[in-house]
């Protein structure tokens, strides 16, 4: 077999068998099969798109490019989650905690920053101290202590992916059906827990546009989980404007610490417990929606998932100061508000989500080029979200940038995507579906 004839195969618009999607994805692994012949792998598939046999064959085989954890020994019953990828979605930071401060395990293999979305390994790593790149022992050894570990994609976990990923980051190559669905369920796989709900995001901030093709990858996915054996569920969760109000991976940790101590902003709080909800009924720890409420309100209450962050963080070599103290993360040089124009409708009529995402990552916030180092202090914070009043010459956003001209560039482009209206806009609904 050649690696070129397989690119040209799928670049001409033939299904791949298993042999071929295993050839490649092993020996890119390994090391022989170079970047730029994945990088046009993943273009043929991202123009070309896959049948489903193949997409699970894509995913089976990532997820045997290293190893498939088996959690059985620390409890038959471990719950993941894990999101299509968003702007300002740092719903892992608080659902994580939430589930656990339930005695209920949580573990799982997240990823870093895609595009124009976030990653919640960055946003973790912009804590000083805290590891993403858990060996095996120490990811079963943090689960069983603790009751959280959320681990990147190691030599030994999941590798194909880490090294597709990184590609995919930087190459226009994300937003593919195939590329996403293997990406995903291939960590779901290898991660072990036995549990997982996919939070399928849709809209402008979303790799999928539409519902209908938000649905098409949450059936997908759902399929190759239970076809792995897991117990699976999706929420389709909108993504027209950020999530919560800020958008950086420092900014982020603090909104999801602050949620995590009761003042988090009312959609991000809300579209925690409906994701946490989904995870407790699929789980069938709860009997009914209220039921489940009320367990999650309980510990969110009592401060006990803001412990159980604590610990997580601490251990994962993070410092736990952070719950009290925010000067311990990267802080931005330049601090300044963006004023609505002098000109502006009274009421927001859309903040454009993937422009915002962008701009953080121009910001420094993500990278251009593969293995760029990544600026945690950089972001957004909106004052007001879609159908807020605002007055001309109001603060809309605080931008913390570290470089003037980046500023600068910033501005200009988050105020082209906000749009402004004199009638309140139709309400934007977090969930549009659920998938059981
Ligand atoms: N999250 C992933 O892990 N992979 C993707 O391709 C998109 C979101």
């Amino acid at each position: 077999m050649r690696t070129v004839d397989i690119i040209e195969k799928k670049r001409d618009g033939h299904a791949l068998t298993r042999e071929e999607i295993d050839f490649f994805i092993q020996g890119f692994t390994r090391g022989d099969i170079a970047d730029y012949q994945a990088s046009a792998f993943a273009m043929a598939i991202y123009l070309r798109g896959m049948n489903e046999g193949e997409t699970t064959n894509l995913t089976l085989s990532m997820a045997h490019s290293g190893e498939i954890l088996d959690l059985s020994s620390v409890s038959p019953r471990v719950l993941d989650k894990h999101s299509s990828g968003g702007v300002g979605d740092k719903t892992t930071l608080v659902v994580a905690p939430l589930i656990a401060a339930l005695d209920l395990p949580f573990g799982k293999m997240s990823g870093r920053g895609l595009g124009f979305s976030g990653g919640t390994l960055d946003k973790l790593e912009s804590i000083p101290g805290w590891r993403a790149n858990l060996s095996t022992p120490e990811f079963i050894a943090q689960l069983q202590r603790i009751g959280i570990v959320v681990s990147g994609q190691t030599p030994t976990l999941a590798p194909a992916d880490g090294k597709l990923y990184a590609l995919r980051d930087v190459t226009g190559t994300v937003s593919s059906l195939p590329l996403i669905a293997s990406s995903i369920m291939c960590k779901k796989i290898a991660a072990g827990a036995q549990i997982i709900v996919l939070d399928v995001k849709v809209g402008k901030g979303a790799f999928m546009k539409t519902e209908a093709d938000a649905t098409a990858l949450a059936e997908m996915m759902v399929k190759i989980g239970k076809g792995a054996g897991r117990v699976v569920g999706a929420v389709i969760s909108d993504m027209n404007q950020p999530l919560g109000n800020a958008v950086g991976n420092a900014l982020e940790v603090i909104e999801a610490i602050e949620t995590l101590k009761g003042r988090g902003p009312a959609d991000f709080v809300e579209h925690c417990l409906a994701v946490a909800e989904q995870i407790l009924l699929i789980a069938g720890v709860a009997q009914n929606e209220n039921a489940a409420r009320a367990k999650l309100q309980s510990v969110l209450q009592s401060g006990k998932a803001l412990q159980k962050f604590g610990d997580w963080i601490e251990g994962q070599g993070g410092t736990r100061r952070v719950l009290e103290d925010y000067a311990v993360l990267p802080r931005a040089r330049i601090i300044e508000d963006v004023l609505a124009p002098r000109d502006a409708l009274p009421r927001i009529a859309a903040i454009e989500a993937d422009e915002v995402g962008y701009t953080g990552v121009d910001l420094g916030g993500g990278r251009a080029k593969k293995g760029d180092a990544i600026d945690y202090a950089v972001g957004i914070v909106f004052k007001h979200k879609v159908g807020a009043r605002v007055a001309r010459g109001e603060p809309l956003l605080t931008l913390h940038a570290n470089d003037r001209a980046k500023f600068d560039a910033a501005k200009a482009r988050l105020l082209a995507a906000y749009a402004f209206s004199d009638a309140p806009p139709e309400k934007l609904k977090l969930i549009h579906k659920i998938i059981r």
